[in-house]
């Protein structure tokens, strides 16, 4: 646990001591009107039963009805929090956004930190990346940095993400998770490799939220006042230091404290013991992307520190815990296609495929006016456009003011001086197949080079650990990949896999399934 005391675990007592000696409210419907009884339903004669005028109960009991909201599809899990971002260092020489153009400039921020696969209750301790999303309250509107903690993905086609997410997710059979559906899709993509090979290291299991780093991970563009633009990566590096968990250790807190990373979040801040993330540009230039040994644009890739070193431009400080977690945090909305003038996409086919998918999704979870909800709302900015109308409209809808344009009556106008940047693009329309774009060697640099000997022994240990499970010719596929990452990688978790197969461990099974559902139903259906 964090710092001196598990204020989470006394919540509702410091709830009560804030209140001081104020008496309790009076209880009221959702409508406000004061509720005499609060503890029996209105029936008739002591038995029952109960009569629909029992507005108290049907008010309550509706409401309680339509409590969830759909469960983010990933990142469902999730620790959230609030403070600031501080500039520390100038990069006007890159970039026009107001977030940056003062050295000690705070701008009031909020993080949600996430495992990917599980559902909501799952467990934090798990193997899963982290999400990372930070939300800058600019006062140009808000820049969302929807990241995670590692700077690279699984795949580097946005086509392949809802194929990838099914494969980690549940098998719609069994509703079990399944490392042979896993472990099927990683072997046939080895561009996920490198992920993969960063997901089974020591940092696929972070000590909480606080002791891992952030990454915008795709490359996005920066764009100065005098319209000059470069490539961008974004980094957040942790001020608490790496800290990981343990296997066996992430395993027994997986059932003794399922929440240790939402619990050690709060505490820590509760405690005044604030996390903070230094905050890193790396840049790359039009000229040197056109040289560039590979796609810059590839989420599956790094840019090399030492060629792309990083530069240092502020710090972020977690110092509030949410008021309350459903308002605050469960309908708090990323999306990466929020990005204030001085910060564009590139072309990264993820990010491209994401500036789509983020807004929609949110609009089927939180419905089409969730930018109204007071945490995702751009509070320092004003909302001035021809939106209007939609499900749960909670401003004044923007009044009288007119809602189409062009328009004589002073309604808002576009901004010229704030034009993207000039972006030259040619080519020719096709679906380009970019699976074999060199998939091996910056893992071969992080097995070879990054990690020690004893890191090396987990990660082959991890891997193993987890295919064992999946069929004996989904092993061979994958055990083939990392051995052309280096021959010893393969070698060593073949060895592992060896030890396990040799006790009996996963043989090829091949059931024969006859009967799909709507069989089964056109065959009830015919007996009738
Ligand atoms: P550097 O030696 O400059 O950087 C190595 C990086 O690896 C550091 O950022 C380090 O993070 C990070 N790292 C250490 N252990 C792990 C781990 N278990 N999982 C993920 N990252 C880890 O080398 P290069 O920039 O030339 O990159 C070499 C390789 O390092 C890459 O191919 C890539 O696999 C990996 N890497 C590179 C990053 C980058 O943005 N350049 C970022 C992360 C990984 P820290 O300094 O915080 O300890």
């Amino acid at each position: 646990m964090a710092g001196k005391q598990d204020c989470a675990a006394e919540q509702l007592k410091h709830w009560q001591e804030q209140r001081g000696c104020q008496k309790p409210d009076a209880l009221t419907t959702g409508a406000g009107i004061p509720v005499a009884d609060k503890l029996n339903v209105m029936t008739v004669g002591p038995r029952g039963p109960l009569v629909v005028q029992d507005v108290v109960f049907t008010d309550e009991m509706a409401h309680f009805d339509r409590e969830r909201i759909p469960e983010r599809v990933v990142h469902a899990k999730g620790a959230g929090a609030f403070g600031y971002f501080e500039v520390t260092h100038d990069i006007t020489k890159y970039c026009k956004a107001k977030v940056f153009d003062q050295i000690g400039k705070r701008t009031p921020i909020a993080i949600r930190f996430s495992t990917v696969a599980g559902e909501a209750g799952s467990a934090d301790t798990v193997r899963d990346p982290r999400g990372f999303a930070m939300k800058f309250y600019t006062d140009e509107g808000n820049w969302d940095l929807v990241g995670n903690n590692t700077p690279i993905f699984f795949v580097r086609d946005a086509m392949l993400f809802p194929s990838f997410i099914h494969s980690q997710k549940r098998n719609p059979q069994t509703h079990l998770r399944d490392p042979d559906m896993m472990w099927d899709f990683w072997s046939l993509r080895p561009e996920s490799l490198h992920q993969v090979s960063f997901l089974f290291s020591d940092r696929g299991i972070p000590d909480g939220h606080r002791h891992m780093n952030g990454y915008g991970s795709h490359t996005f563009k920066l764009v100065n006042a005098s319209g000059n633009a470069v490539y961008c990566k974004f980094h957040a590096k942790t001020d608490q230091g790496i800290k990981n968990i343990p296997v066996e250790e992430a395993t027994r807190l997986a059932s003794e404290d399922p929440d240790y990373g939402l619990r050690d979040l709060f505490n820590a801040i509760a405690n005044g013991n604030y996390p903070s993330w230094s905050f890193y540009i790396q840049v790359m230039t039009f000229e040197q992307a056109e040289k560039f040994q590979f796609n810059p644009f590839d989420l599956t890739k790094i840019w090399p520190h030492k060629d792309y070193p990083l530069i240092p431009v502020g710090k972020l400080v977690l110092n509030r815990n949410p008021v309350n977690y459903f308002a605050e945090v469960e309908q708090m909305a990323f999306d990466p296609s929020n990005m204030p003038p001085g910060i564009e996409p590139s072309p990264d086919k993820m990010l491209q495929g994401r500036l789509f998918s983020y807004p929609d999704t949110h609009r089927h979870r939180l419905g089409p006016n969730y930018l109204q909800i007071p945490v995702n709302c751009p509070y320092r900015a004003r909302v001035a456009n021809y939106q209007r109308d939609g499900f749960m409209c909670t401003t004044d809808n923007q009044g009288g003011a007119p809602n189409y344009y062009p328009n004589s009556f002073t309604g808002p106008e576009d901004q010229p001086n704030l034009k993207e940047a000039f972006a030259r693009v040619s080519g020719d329309v096709q679906r380009y197949n970019s699976a074999d774009e060199d998939n091996v060697s910056q893992v071969r640099d992080f097995y070879t080079k990054v990690l020690n000997e004893e890191e090396r022994a987990r990660l082959c240990e991890n891997i193993a650990g987890h295919l064992k499970d999946a069929q004996l010719f989904i092993q061979k596929k994958a055990v083939k990949n990392f051995t052309d990452v280096h021959p010893d990688y393969g070698a060593c978790i073949q060895a592992l896999l060896d030890k396990y197969n040799a006790k009996g461990g996963k043989k090829d099974c091949i059931h024969t399934y006859t009967q799909t559902s709507s069989h089964l139903f056109s065959k009830e259906k015919a007996n009738l």
